[in-house]
């Protein structure tokens, strides 16, 4: 059977068009019944019918697959399409899944509000926690999930730990990577099974394309893979152009926003008073990051493009600061070129009592800062200005 996903090419000098063509047909047409069974049947290499894959989504898979050191990566319509199929793809009524309290509010949602409805048990678990996550476990699970860096705290759960309490109890288990994607973090290399992503954020870097991605070993893909396919929510082939597109310039882009993050977040570190009006910083790469130790094994490749801060007065004091931003865009999502400005207490965690963000260590007053392209100079003015430390 071949695969009808991507898996790592070896390279080769290009040939023909230097720019890959995009390729927008649902159909392919055969010589004869032979041809057409053979490619209906994936006993022949080649397109047969758009929703099983075609050239544009396999040609990002293959770039995914390559940059996570994956056997293969399956491209979907948005990074939630990706989640969903991996959870309905590989676990079914009767099984149970651990879902760390440290996660995407869309898995949450998915995890909290549609899995049960078909026969799935759901466990929260505290991802920071080993002992919360050996009582999660101990039940006989088929899944587990977390993310990694946290949202919006940037604090890092230990890959390596979770892995090994998994598979010590044949537990499969995912690690959603939005927030530091490779070169900063290889998700599989710690450990994990099956990595995601929201490609929408860092893969696509434009804010203009909404895409999810998962990659890891065949035997997950295959069974992944099928479920795309009966579901349909493949990638259609004009995001994936465009992700090819993102793909060219992936790895400078994030090395330039990481590097600016880490600028910003060291200047304002520097800033940080516990009178106010800037009461903490927090960015992976920051040597006194509360798992500085474990982002030095963990993502090799730096601290990432996110900085989150904490500000003197809860949440009208943040609304004052986020209010003032003049470059910094106000908006949700993260990882385009764009920076931009978000209030977990209004758009990731809004959900949540104040009560039960402080418990995930979410401060009323905290804004993530997704750092993007502009200069790093205007942008650093740009949050002291509006926090008022000039
Ligand atoms: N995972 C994380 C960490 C996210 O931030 C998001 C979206 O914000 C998703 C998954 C879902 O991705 P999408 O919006 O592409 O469906």
């Amino acid at each position: 059977m071949l695969r009808p996903y991507g898996t790592p090419r070896p390279h080769a000098a290009r040939l023909g068009p230097l720019a890959p063509d995009l390729r927008r047909a649902t159909s392919h047409a055969f010589t004869d019944a032979a041809a057409l069974r053979a490619h209906g049947a994936r006993e022949a290499h080649g397109e047969f019918y758009a929703r099983y894959g075609h050239a544009n989504a396999r040609a990002f898979e293959c770039f995914v697959a390559e940059l996570e050191g994956a056997e293969g990566a399956v491209a979907f319509a948005s990074g939630m399409a990706a989640m969903h199929a991996v959870l309905c793809g590989l676990a079914g009524a009767g099984d149970r899944l651990a879902i760390a309290r440290q996660i995407y509010g869309g898995t949450s949602n998915l995890a909290r509000r549609d899995l049960p409805r078909f026969g799935m048990e759901v466990v929260d678990f505290d991802a920071l926690d080993p002992a919360s996550l050996a009582a999660a476990l101990a039940g006989g699970v088929r899944l587990c999930v977390v993310e990694t860096p946290v949202n919006p705290t940037l604090r890092l759960v230990d890959l390596a730990r979770t892995a090994a309490a998994c598979h010590e109890r044949d537990v499969t288990l995912v690690v959603d990577g939005t927030f530091a994607p490779p070169p900063i973090q290889r998700a599989l290399d710690h450990g994990a099974d099956l990595v995601v992503h929201s490609a929408t954020k860092f893969l696509g870097g434009h804010s203009d394309v909404l895409a999810g991605v998962v990659a890891g070993r065949h035997e997950h893909l295959t069974a992944i893979e099928a479920f795309r396919a009966r579901t349909g929510a493949v990638l259609a082939p004009d995001p994936a152009w465009l992700l090819g597109r993102s793909a060219e310039t992936h790895s400078l882009r994030v090395a330039a926003q990481q590097s600016a993050a880490l600028t910003i977040a060291q200047a304002l570190r520097a800033r940080v008073d516990p009178r106010g009006p800037l009461l903490a910083v927090s960015h992976p790469g920051l040597a006194d990051h509360v798992d500085a130790p474990l982002r030095l094994r963990q993502m090799p490749g730096g601290g990432g493009a996110l900085v989150t801060i904490e500000v003197d007065g809860g949440l009208p004091a943040a609304m004052q600061v986020f209010d003032r931003f003049a470059c910094i865009a106000r908006a949700p999502s993260l990882g385009g070129v764009e920076s931009n400005a978000s209030l977990p207490a209004h758009t990731t965690h809004a959900a949540l009592s104040a009560a039960e963000r402080r418990a995930l260590g979410i401060g009323e007053g905290m804004i993530r800062l997704s750092i993007g392209l502009e200069p790093v100079e205007r942008l650093l003015d740009d949050v002291m200005r509006a926090i008022g430390l000039e």
